[in-house]
């Protein structure tokens, strides 16, 4: 009954966003110029990535989960939702400067919303884009409080030029914005707790400020001094290097050199082709999976093997549930 599951892109339009969605990812977009983030595999309320293919088409993310967790989820059985958001993001213009809370917090300042823990993975970076992570070593909860208060955020953020590439990981709890100029990855905890700390001083579409949260964002920021890209490290598979390793997710580049079997190992396995293309073998009848194309392979499915598809070297994100 289960299969490799692939689903249908939900889109979410901002001022902020582009159409690198359409040039770096092969999407057939509308028209339109603030296509900002697509949301790939989601399970939260009424958000529901919707299959695409095969047998389960139509089906819902959270129907599925919570009609075969076992199935689905294999050891983490029993959970009430899928509880990671992969999304891509195109940043034409800045984002906000936020921070999440951790999960303590999140609980007590906007119940029943968790903390939201994150990892970006930079697909594309323009030329001079920049990224801000974490805190300038030495500022303290003071100094970014009166920071925040006299408009001169950016004295105290730490700020990153990163290449493509580049993993960054953000703990629930750091102050962090992305910049104008990149197109990234993002794994992140299924929550939508967000504080806004800091618009760099612009209007919103109404010409007055969009609203900051100040108090909330304050008490929720617990990470101190710079964050830089992360160091992957080997593991045993050959191919695969690990980015981030935290409570909430298992986060991974693959580059395959020759064909790759993943999962069977009771946990679920999300993928997402950043370059080259892959093709699913089996009696799955997928198409070859080139660049933003996102799968999960349900945790109750045997070993799949993923083989590379013509001369550009395959490159994969791989997520799995920690
Ligand atoms: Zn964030």
């Amino acid at each position: 009954m289960l299969h490799p599951l692939l689903f249908t892109p939900i889109y979410r339009r901002y001022l902020w966003g582009g159409r690198r969605f359409a040039s770096l990812l092969g999407r057939d977009l509308p028209p339109g110029e603030d296509f900002a983030e697509s949301w790939e595999v989601v399970d939260r309320q009424a958000d529901q990535s919707v299959v695409a293919h095969g047998e389960l088409a139509g089906r819902t993310l959270g129907d599925l989960v919570r009609r075969d967790g076992r199935g689905m989820l294999g050891r983490h059985a029993g959970l009430p939702s899928f509880p990671l958001l992969f999304k891509f993001l195109d940043a034409a213009r800045d984002l906000s400067v936020q921070v999440h809370p951790d999960d303590a917090r999140g609980a007590r300042l906007t119940p029943p919303d968790k903390g939201k823990t994150e990892a970006w993975y930079v697909i594309d970076a323009a030329p001079g884009s920049r990224l801000w992570a974490g805190l300038k070593e030495g500022v303290d909860a003071a100094a970014l409080a009166a920071a925040l208060g006299q408009g001169r955020c950016e004295e105290v953020l730490h700020v990153i030029q990163p290449q493509s590439g580049d993993c960054i990981f953000i703990p629930a709890g750091t102050v962090h914005a992305i910049g104008a100029g990149l197109v990234v990855a993002e794994i992140q905890q299924s929550s939508d707790v967000t504080y806004r700390l800091h618009d760099w001083n612009r209007t919103g579409p109404d010409g007055k400020p969009r609203p900051l949260h100040l108090e909330k964002g304050l008490e929720a920021v617990t990470h101190f001094g710079p964050v830089s890209p992360v160091r992957a490290t080997a593991t045993s598979d050959e191919g695969v290097r690990r980015l981030v390793a935290c409570d909430h997710f298992f986060f991974d580049e693959v580059v395959p050199t020759g064909p790759w079997h993943v999962g069977g190992d009771d946990t679920c396995h999300l993928l997402a082709v950043i370059a080259g293309e892959v093709a699913i073998d089996g009696q799955w009848g997928l198409p070859p999976l080139g660049p933003g194309r996102t799968v999960l392979i349900p945790a109750g499915l045997a070993a799949q093997t993923l083989r590379p598809v013509g001369d550009r070297k395959a490159k994969l994100l791989r997520v799995t549930l920690g």
